[in-house]
């Protein structure tokens, strides 16, 4: 079989639906392939294992190894990681875009450009605050941080509440409710449940893609360009099989994050939804925020030190799991390797992020005290309870992060923008070095992880980049 566009899009996600859409408007034939299937939101449980089996690559189940090694999740499906993530939305900051801008030499970028097309995307995506009071795991955050006088927020997100005023029914605006659509009216073509396995490249230019098909067929696809939009390990990982040369892989970026569970003295858990406030008192080195916490995932965050926690798993419905993330200064890799599917990747914490995850970990139960909670479980090998204070500093100091489970599920930076050749693997527009029609426009761009949630950010960029596409008669080319 084969297929032919203009432009092949492959990945749609964040990254990848908001560049078909912008590109679809212009007039411009897309094509737009993906591994996953589409999914209607509401049809599989939020969280659960029927949605980590249909909507998460590997199930969920991945990691970059190290010490420790990091589990990561990463969104396998018709709008990638936007159906199942939490929607919390947070502009890139200015300042940071001014860093990047220096630092990476991005050509013809104002962060005031950028942060309008922000503008422009929560209008799309409807980013709001809840209409009616905050869940109760979310009041926790806000309750111990205003104790300690610690700066805190609602974060708002990407949803609409059908439902009236319950906060914990909103309906998540994700890129199958939104640009997906939008693409799809202006005339591009979505396949799912093809993997493109790697790119055929002639002479600096590729000229085909190699797609396999759960049946085990391959198909062909023919095209003028490619934006590569898999997201910020599969993106790096696919451009790596096709013998793509330069910046790509080495630098990958993430949030590390430890966790701990809380138990108070009356019922909060809240299984399907997440809290909405974020606590910034230590930012941007340091957050604090809530996680996903139904049976399970309560049960998930005690089993480091099973022995003693397993007897507070049947209070769950008195209990809750939040968590420290850090802006990390380690890196990772991600490296394809002959005849694997999967690429190998790895990351290094440094000496500091570790500290910075003790003393995260720390602040965080002491925030959960100050909330009044009865009593914190931290999720490390050998943790004991904290029950007061100076559990807190027994705690901290019997806190390694090789003992700790590390997760993360913000992956950025594989195939940073801009002009200094040493650092970036594409230009300050998302083509590759080296490459005359192939582009990246998804996670993998972001010079650096942002210090806060990053969907934000990789559609803003999408969008631009797909708009300098346009202006400039990047298809003619
Ligand atoms: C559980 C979770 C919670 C999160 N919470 C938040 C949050 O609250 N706020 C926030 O801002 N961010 C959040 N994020 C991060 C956010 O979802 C990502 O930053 C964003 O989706 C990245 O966009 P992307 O386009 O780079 O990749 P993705 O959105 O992951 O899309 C990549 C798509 O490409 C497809 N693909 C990959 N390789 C191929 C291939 N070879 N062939 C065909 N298709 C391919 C994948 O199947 C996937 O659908 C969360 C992520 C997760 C996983």
């Amino acid at each position: 079989m084969s297929l032919d566009a203009d432009i092949l899009i492959i990945g749609s996600g964040a990254g990848g639906a908001t560049t078909a859409t912008v590109l679809a408007e212009a007039g411009l034939d897309v094509l737009i392939v993906e591994e996953g299937a589409w999914v209607e939101q509401g049809s599989v449980v939020p969280f659960s294992l029927d949605q980590m089996d249909q909507q998460y690559r590997s199930g969920g189940v991945t990691v970059a190894l190290g010490m420790p090694s990091i589990a990561y999740t990463e969104g396998r499906c018709a709008g990638g990681g936007t159906e199942v993530n939490s929607g919390l939305y947070w502009r890139p900051p200015g300042e940071l875009l001014e860093r990047w801008r220096h630092d990476f030499r991005i050509a013809d970028f104002d962060p005031d450009d950028l942060l309008s097309i922000a503008d422009e995307v929560e209008t799309a995506i409807n980013v709001r605050t809840v209409p009616g009071p905050h869940s109760a795991p979310s009041e926790v955050l806000r309750s111990g941080a205003a104790a300690l006088g610690w700066q805190h927020s609602e974060v708002p997100r990407w949803m609409t509440y059908p439902h009236g005023d319950d906060a914990t029914k909103g309906e998540r605006q994700s890129m199958t409710r939104t640009y997906l659509p939008r693409a799809m009216k202006a005339g591009a073509r979505l396949v799912t449940g093809r993997r493109i396995d790697r790119l055929v490249i002639d002479g600096g230019r590729a000229t085909e893609a190699i797609a396999s098909l759960p049946d085990g067929s391959t198909e062909r696809i023919t095209f003028r360009h490619v934006f590569v939009c898999g997201g910020a390990i599969q993106s790096p990982a696919l451009l790596q099989r096709s013998g793509v040369k330069g910046h790509i892989g080495r630098t990958l970026a993430v949030h590390p994050t430890v966790k701990l569970a809380a138990r108070f003295a009356d019922e909060l858990n809240v299984p399907d939804d997440v809290p909405v406030h974020q606590v910034k008192e230590f930012a941007p080195h340091l957050s604090f925020g809530g996680s996903a916490s139904n049976p399970g995932l309560v049960a998930l965050s005690l089993l480091d030190q099973w022995p003693t926690f397993r007897r507070a798993v049947t209070d769950w419905p008195r209990m809750s799991v939040y968590y420290a993330a850090i802006t990390s200064q380690g890196r990772g890799r991600v490296m394809s390797v002959p005849r694997m599917k999967d690429p190998i990747v790895t990351y290094r914490l440094t000496h500091a992020d570790r500290e910075l995850l003790r003393s995260g970990l720390a602040r965080l139960a002491l925030l959960m005290l100050e909330a009044g909670a009865e009593e914190v479980f931290p999720s490390f090998r050998g943790a004991p309870s904290v029950k007061n204070r100076r559990d807190v500093a027994t705690m901290q100091h019997a806190f390694s992060a090789t003992k700790a489970t590390v997760m993360t599920v913000h992956l950025c930076s594989t195939v940073p923008m801009g002009e200094v050749a040493e650092r970036c693997g594409a230009d300050s527009f998302g083509r590759v070095h080296g490459y005359r029609n192939i582009h990246v426009n998804d996670a993998s761009l972001l010079p650096t992880a942002p210090g806060v949630n990053p969907q934000a950010s990789v559609m803003a960029f999408a969008i631009r980049n797909a708009r300098h596409f346009v202006a400039t008669g990047g298809s003619r080319a």
